[in-house]
């Protein structure tokens, strides 16, 4: 019964440092986010101490009665939040999602159509060390090389000549919305299934801030970690008709046990999802988007090399393209981290460098925006960022901006009750 700074001053060491860089820097990783003392708690609680192989009412091991409740809480309020028929909330993460529903409707050797991750796909959408590129034989399709927008006639264009069984839409970096309805339209033309994987964007659509792939897809998957706010993990959306071959797919296909301390933290983070407050966050995770990618267009970024892909953005991430300028992607992180501001280097379509170096970075705004920040804030720091980004960046100019960002850190406090 020890607390952890008694059982393990090392981790619990470890633990304290992690908790101060989240307070004291400003995160803007686009797929990460402050999940809330509620789902804190949730997934800190005595649920990780119980096996529930099965599905509620359904289980394999006694003692079953509370956990079925929490699930199926979870289950109701995530069909309820996106309008889905079926709801499997049980993925660890969202590559098992992934994995879960391709296994659901494929068999190894068939062939799935996605977007390139060089071109803004995740690696469970067909990367050929991936389970996905292992199992599955992988079409890319890409963005477009002038306006960087999918090429929609590409997608066609091969969906015709590889009758993929599978058409997977979604990214990891991409600052537009995706056309539902066109995917639809090529996989019902070759008889594929659509498969959305919104793990990005699904705080936005749970708002009603981006078009809901629900009604579109056969099948939708999800982190809930990030624009969604909650646990790491996933869910499964389907018609009901797929609702037998995706538990299967889950377990016993994929999983053992279910994770019923994230499943709770799910539930959780799913009915503050359903509130205005939540919707009112959203719309300045927007908000804060479009404020940097407009500062990041103006004419010092632009003398700097520094460009924002397709000119914008729709969602809750910024890609900025450094082709063009002197720092390279790592150069650009390294150089934000010495201000107190958290992103990552992303390669860009049509990269010139290696991909650990890269010619991009990923600026999201979900993280700041569940700090509190407004539109000033998010105008103050996107002037922060494209200081540092320019070529006479020199001690001064770190000091004056990382005193800049300690302000804002000040202003909006994170997890006080914690320490
Ligand atoms: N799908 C997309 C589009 C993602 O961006 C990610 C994570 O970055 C995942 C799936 C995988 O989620 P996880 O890291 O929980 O496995």
């Amino acid at each position: 019964t020890a607390d952890l700074s008694t059982v393990d001053p090392e981790v619990a060491a470890a633990v304290a440092a992690e908790l101060h860089r989240q307070q004291s820097t400003l995160e803007m990783i686009a797929s990460e986010n402050f999940a809330p003392q509620g789902v804190l708690e949730a997934q800190g609680s005595v649920l990780t101490n119980k096996y529930a192989e099965g599905y509620p009412g359904r289980r394999y091991y006694g003692g079953c009665e509370h956990v079925d409740v929490i699930e199926q809480l979870a289950i109701d309020r995530a069909k309820a939040l996106f309008g889905a028929e079926f709801a499997n909330v049980q993925p660890h993460s969202g590559a098992q999602a992934n994995a879960a529903a391709m296994a659901a409707v494929l068999s190894p050797g068939d062939t799935i159509l996605g977007l390139d991750l060089a071109h803004g796909g995740h690696l469970t959408h067909g990367m050929k060390l991936n389970f996905s590129g292992k199992l599955y034989h992988v079409v890319a399709y890409h963005v477009d090389q002038e306006t960087g927008i999918v090429d929609m006639a590409e997608v066609e264009r091969l969906a015709v000549e590889s009758q993929p069984k599978l058409i997977i839409a979604g990214w990891s970096a991409y600052p537009r919305q995706l056309d539902f309805a066109a995917f639809r339209r090529i996989a019902d033309q070759v008889g594929a299934k659509l498969m959305v994987d919104m793990a990005h964007f699904a705080g936005l659509v749970a708002a009603g801030l981006h078009p809901n792939p629900v009604p579109h897809a056969d099948i939708v998957t999800t982190t809930t970690h990030k624009t969604l706010g909650g646990p790491r993990g996933g869910l499964i959306f389907a018609k009901q008709e797929l609702a037998k071959k995706l538990n299967s797919a889950v377990f016993p296909g994929q999983q053992g046990g279910p994770l019923e301390h994230v499943i709770a933290a799910k539930a959780v983070a799913l009915k503050i999802a359903a509130s205005e407050e939540f919707a009112e966050r959203q719309r300045r995770v927007l908000e804060g988007a479009k404020i940097l990618a407009e500062r990041l267009s103006q004419p010092d970024c632009a003398e700097a090399g520094v460009r924002v892909l397709t000119g914008g953005t729709d969602v809750h991430l910024v890609l900025v393209d450094l082709v063009q300028s002197t720092l390279n992607g790592q150069e650009a992180e390294d150089r934000l981290h010495s201000v107190g501001i958290t992103v990552n280097r992303n390669a860009v379509p049509f990269d010139p460098r290696p991909p650990m170096v890269t010619s991009g970075l990923r600026i999201g705004t979900p993280a700041l925006a569940t700090r509190g920040f407004g539109a000033d804030d998010f105008a103050e720091v996107a002037d922060v960022i494209a200081t540092a980004l320019r070529p006479d960046f020199d001690s001064a100019a770190e000091q004056s901006l990382r005193a800049r960002v300690e302000l804002l850190a000040k202003k909006h406090p994170l997890y006080a009750d914690l320490g």
